[in-house]
């Protein structure tokens, strides 16, 4: 599986937005969103702006295109 990481910290838990509700992903395969502990219900009513994610750990803030690839076992 690969895993996308944040090009400024290597986090790879990124956030929806830094200001409103904290919605925590991972990125993996094909740059496809994996939310962290939500209900299908919840997953459902979420709406992501592609060009403005945060990253979780770090005051990184970039388009889902910007996060790179990581390479692990
Ligand atoms: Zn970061």
């Amino acid at each position: 599986m690969t895993q996308y990481i944040c090009p400024s910290c290597g986090s790879k838990y990124f956030m929806t937005s830094k200001t409103r509700e904290k919605i925590i992903f991972q990125v993996t395969d094909g740059r496809s969103v994996e939310f962290v502990e939500m209900t299908t219900e919840e997953i459902n009513n979420i709406v992501i702006d592609a060009h403005n994610i945060c990253c979780g750990a770090c005051s990184w803030q970039g388009s889902l295109d910007e996060v790179v690839e990581s390479h692990r076992d």
